[in-house]
Order: structure tokens, then C-alpha cells, then sequence
């Protein structure tokens, strides 16, 4: 039987009935074979190994039943020349088994894309837990089991993967998850962490945007009008940054009046065009203006929306925003919208927590280097990269990036060398799958 077009729960229950709570996907080093760890997980890893828009080679997928919460774990691991693969851990409704993994090797990839432009010496990776069916995921006990699960499954894993807070994921599950593993960024700032990212990934957007600006010859922000989908944290910080840059106009929608009401209530005399719209909505992206910043939702760049667009730029701060990352890409540039990447202008987030361990210093320079313009690795200086590629090679910039990302990503780490596949073939080597969960 194939679980690859099944609900996540039937795959539990066939790796339980096998008496089993772990199983792996690895791509085998020398040959490229990919490699299932039994036979109940032979169909996915099938299933993966055909797939040539998701899977990228990546070394490795980790599965692990809590065995508190009895949610399907996961831990998915792209390349980790540069560095452990690092991520945070997305906790969300997935129909079948193939939306489950195909986000992990999406996201885990897309991280390492991410790390690898930012210069950080990090790998890819990305965590996904699958929300149970007939199960409250906002109740605290339910919640409270699944990140002590998640947070042991971390401590097997010997830190190939190093997980952070992603969507789903709160402060507080972060704090429940850090109780069990060191393998954590993320963590509040009241544990020693690094806290809200916000700031910086709305300051690092709009650094982005200003290359994007230039690069096309339109001169700075001032007097230019920014579009805005969603008015949540980032937003919020952004509207901060543009009233600093004198822009002249602000239009932002949001589902959520609360939200609308926050950002007027921050910032009165910003010239902020604030609405509320139904969800679904999508009259915000036919706005005129200078740039449009998705910052709500992944995947709102579609044949719906493209032509609607009324910009030259589109950047912001969601992930993936491109339903189709090679469809999408390609309706923008024949629209001559110069689509800045998301893994290009949102890397503030990573670069906030990524190095915890390296203790806090305020105003950081090794932070806030990123969003220097004489930085060689920071968001100005690698959109201009990217943009004078694409300028000369008549590709898109998300192509150009995406090439150059996976360059960089093969570089490796100055002293600990391709360390991530070296515990991979430990954890596969001392039998990881036939042992039990951590209690
Ligand atoms: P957030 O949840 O605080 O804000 C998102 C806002 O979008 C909310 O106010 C929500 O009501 C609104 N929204 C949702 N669907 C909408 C729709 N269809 N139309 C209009 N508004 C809608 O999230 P955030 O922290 O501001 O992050 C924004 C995006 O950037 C997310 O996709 C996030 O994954 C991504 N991101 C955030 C960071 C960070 O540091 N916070 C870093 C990297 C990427």
C-alpha cells in the first residue's frame, strides 16, 4: 500500500502496527541512492525519490511518533555542508501524506537558500508536525505534549537539525520544547534567547525594497507608495521604517481589525490607508504604488493575482509566497515586476536567532551588519548581486538567486566541515530507527 496520498494518521497507525515509533528517509552519500529505513515507509521514500521539484537531494527525513502526544514528528534535513541544518518547526493541518513531507523538503530547502545568501554558517532544515484530526490544537495540555515530544525528538537527533519557532509555533511552545533539547533557537529572551524577530525582518524588507528602487532607477522610498497585504508584526514594524524613509502613502489590508487597530494606534500620523477586508479578499493587490509587500500568507502570488498587480515591485516578508514557484515567477517577469525573493529580503528572521549560542550583545554588530550597505553578505548588497545577474543573464532574480543560493550552500563550514551528514550516518549507523523514543 502507498501512504504517499493518505491521510498522516493512517501512516501512524501502519508505523505502530509494525511496532515501530521512528523511520527515516536518508539519500545515501556515495551512491544517491535514497533510502527507506522499513518497508512501511518504502512507498513515501519512493514517492520522494521520483519528485524532482521538492526533493533536492536532501540527506535526510526524520519521523518520530511523540509518544505523549501521538502526532507524526518530522525533522527534514537538505544539505548541511555550510552547517547543521537549522529551521523552525511548523505545527499545521495537513490533508495526506505528501503535503506533510512535500513541506518539509520545500521549507528545509528553501532555509538553507536562505542561510547560504545571508552568509550564516548554517544548513538547511525545516521541522513539520502534523496537527491531529478530532484533536484542539490551541489547548495547552494538547500543545504541552507535543513540543516535549518535539524537544526529545531534537536530543535523538543528535543535532543534525537545529529547529526554532515557525508558524503554529508560539513563545511559550518554545519554552516548553527547550526543556527537553539544547538542539533549539528561539528560545525568549528570558532563557538567555534572542525574542521577537519582527523588528528586524521588517527593517531587512525594507532595505530590500531600496535595492529594488535603485536598481530600477526610481531613486528611494521617499514620497513612494508601499502596498501592503496584512498589518500583523512585521507589518507594524515596516509601517515604522517607511515613516522614517518619508514615504507618502501607506495602504494595508488586514482580516483582522484588531490588528488595524494596533498599527493606528502605534503610529497616528503615519499616512497609513488602513482596511479591513473579508478573508479571501484580494482587491489589495490591484492598489497602485511603488511596491506591494505581502505580509501575510505564503503562496498569494498566483494566476489570480499577477495580473492584478499594479506595482513594479513586489517585496515583502512572507515565505514562498509564489504558488508556483516556476509558474509564478515567470507570469511576474513577463508583467516586468521585478519579484524580489522572499529567501532574498526576509532573512532577519534566521539571522535574529540563528546564533544564539554566541551570546547577545545590544544593537549586534554581527546582526545588524546584515542591514549595512557595505556588507558583501548583507540584504543590499545581495539584492544587487542578484539583480545585476538576472539584468545580464535575461533569467529572473528568484533564478539568479536560487542558483547562486545553492553555490553557496555547497561551501564548507570552515571548522566543522559536512558535520550534519556525519551525525546522519551515526544516528543511521547505531540503528536510530529501531530504538525507542527518548522519555
Ligand atoms: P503575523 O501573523 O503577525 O501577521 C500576519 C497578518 O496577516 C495578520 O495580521 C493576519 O490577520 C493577516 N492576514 C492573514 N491573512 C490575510 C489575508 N488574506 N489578507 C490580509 N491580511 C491577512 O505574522 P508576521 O510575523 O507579521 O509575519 C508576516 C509574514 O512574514 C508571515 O508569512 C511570516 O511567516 C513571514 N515571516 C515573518 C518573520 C518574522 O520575523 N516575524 C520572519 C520571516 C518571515
Amino acid at each position: 500500500m502507498s501512504y504517499w496520498n493518505r491521510p498522516v494518521d493512517d501512516l501512524i497507525d501502519a508505523i505502530k502496527k509494525e511496532n515501530l515509533w521512528r523511520a527515516y528517509i536518508i539519500t545515501e552519500p556515495k551512491s544517491g541512492e535514497v533510502m527507506a529505513s522499513h518497508p512501511v515507509i518504502q512507498s513515501v521514500a519512493d514517492a520522494v525519490a521520483a519528485d524532482t521539484r521538492d526533493y533536492r537531494g536532501h540527506e535526510g527525513c526524520f519521523f518520530e511518533i511523540g509518544r505523549e502526544s501521538d502526532h507524526l514528528l518530522s525533522a527534514h534535513v537538505h544539505w548541511t555542508m555550510r552547517g547543521q541544518a537549522a529551521g523552525g518547526v511548523r505545527y499545521w493541518s495537513y490533508d495526506q501524506v505528501e503535503d506533510f513531507v512535500r513541506d518539509g523538503l520545500r521549507l528545509s530547502r528553501g532555509m538553507g537558500q536562505k542561510n547560504a545568501l545571508a552568509g550564516l554558517w548554517w544548513g538547511g532544515g525545516k521541522g513539520v508536525v502534523a496537527r491531529r484530526k478530532g484533536l484542539d490544537h490551541r489547548d495547552s495540555e494538547v500543545r504541552r505534549a507535543v513540543y516535549l515530544d518535539y524537544g526529545r525528538f531534537m536530543t535523538g537527533l543528535c543535532g543534525c537539525y537545529v529547529t526554532a519557532e515557525d508558524a503554529g509555533t508560539m513563545p511559550d511552545d518554545m519554552v516548553v520544547l527547550f526543556s527537553k533539547t539544547r538542539h533549539t533557537t528561539c528560545i525568549p529572551q528570558t532563557l538567555g534567547g534572542s525574542g521577537n524577530p519582527s523588528v528586524l525582518t521588517a527593517t531587512g524588507v525594507v532595505v530590500a525594497m531600496e535595492a529594488a528602487l535603485e536598481h530600477l532607477g526610481r531613486g528611494s522610498l521617499e514620497g513612494k507608495t508601499v502596498v501592503m497585504q496584512g498589518l500583523g508584526n512585521v507589518s507594524l514594524y515596516m509601517v515604522k521604517e517607511l515613516v522614517e524613509r518619508k514615504v507618502a502613502k501607506i495602504v494595508g489590508a488586514d482580516i483582522n481589525q484588531t490588528m488595524i487597530d494596533r498599527v493606528k494606534q502605534m503610529f497616528p500620523d503615519a499616512p497609513l490607508d488602513a482596511r479591513l477586508v473579508p478573508a479571501g479578499d484580494v482587491t489589495i493587490f490591484g492598489e497602485a504604488g511603488d511596491v506591494f509587500a505581502p505580509n501575510a500568507v505564503g503562496a498569494i502570488l498566483n494566476p489570480q493575482t499577477i495580473p492584478m498587480l499594479n506595482t513594479p515591485i513586489v517585496c515583502g516578508a512572507a515565505n514562498n509566497q509564489l504558488e508556483d514557484p516556476d509558474r509564478d515567477d515567470d507570469a511576474l517577469f513577463a508583467r516586468d515586476i521585478l519579484y524580489v525573493p522572499d529567501f532574498l529580503a526576509n532573512r532577519m528572521g534566521i539571522v535574529n536567532c540563528a546564533n544564539e549560542q554566541y551570546g547577545s550583545i545590544e544593537r549586534d554588530p554581527a546582526i545588524y551588519a546584515h542591514l549595512e550597505r557595505e556588507t558583501p553578505t548583507g540584504i543590499y548588497r545581495r539584492c544587487m548581486e542578484v539583480f545585476a545577474r538576472a539584468s545580464s543573464s535575461g533569467r529572473t532574480p528568484a533564478d539568479e538567486a536560487s542558483d547562486l543560493a545553492d553555490e553557496l550552500s555547497q561551501e564548507l563550514h570552515p571548522v566543522w566541515g559536512n558535520r550534519g551528514q556525519q551525525i546522519i550516518d551515526d544516528l543511521v549507523g547505531g540503528g536510530w530507527a529501531e530504538n525507542e523514543p527518548i522519555r
